[in-house]
């Protein structure tokens, strides 16, 4: 009961971070950094002065969708921050190429997600095939696989909570990397610094809301095994 308790307040919680990032990136989004550069430009210029080669930077649709492809060496900016100038499109151009600068290096925790992101996939697929079968056995079939589809479930768990795991330090040291290479860097001073800093300890927490949400799964499954 407990731990059915805590998945609940797990999820609330996921869902309260997502509100705050969206809420603090509009806030941010207001303000426009001093030397009026774009989020585009403050990358290709950061990739630059770090002697980073062959990354191409194409903008996307959507909003808070910017991510880095370590395969095709693309960094992909959402067109609010591709185009604009504010210190949310600074921050998170900046974040993603963190993320560059980690492939760039061969970053190991990076590598290892990479590694482990194909799988996750598969299994994603996979849990909803255990899943739609349980059903299918007990409502069609009448036959009792549950127990069978409980460790399926439970194995599953166990790899995306490893995944999410190994995905916390990408994500704060891109984080971190980014408000680093921002200052040093002189695009932004120290109070836009703060507040681009605030903004993407906000979005790192989403990920730790995510990993809650899966140990907590984790654990009302066992109990209730
Ligand atoms: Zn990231």
């Amino acid at each position: 009961m407990i731990f059915d308790i805590l998945f609940i307040v797990a999820i609330l919680a996921t869902f309260i971070v997502q509100a705050i990032v969206h809420s603090k990136y509009k806030k941010y989004a207001k303000v426009d950094n001093m030397l009026g550069l774009t989020g585009e430009e403050v990358a290709k210029q950061i990739l630059e002065s770090r002697g980073i080669s062959g990354i191409n930077i194409v903008p996307i649709e959507g909003e808070l969708t910017d991510c880095y492809d370590p395969r095709k060496k693309e960094l992909r900016l959402s067109r609010g921050v591709f185009e604009g100038k504010s210190l949310s499109s600074l921050g998170i151009a900046a974040h993603e190429v963190g993320h560059a600068c980690q492939d760039a290096e061969n970053y190991g925790m990076l590598k290892l997600r990479n590694a482990t992101a194909g799988g996750i996939m598969f299994a994603d697929k996979l849990v909803i095939g255990v899943i739609i079968l349980n059903l299918i056995c007990a409502f069609v079939l009448s036959v009792d696989i549950s127990g069978i589809s409980l460790l399926l479930v439970l194995g599953y768990l166990f790899f995306l909570l490893f995944f999410q795991l190994i995905t916390l330090p990408v994500e704060f040291d891109a984080s971190k990397r980014a408000e680093t290479m921002l200052y040093n860097c002189g695009f932004v001073v120290e109070s836009e610094r703060n507040k681009i800093k605030d903004l993407l300890f906000a979005a790192a927490m989403t990920y730790v809301a995510a990993t809650a949400v899966t140990l907590m799964n984790i654990l009302r499954l066992l109990r209730r095994r």
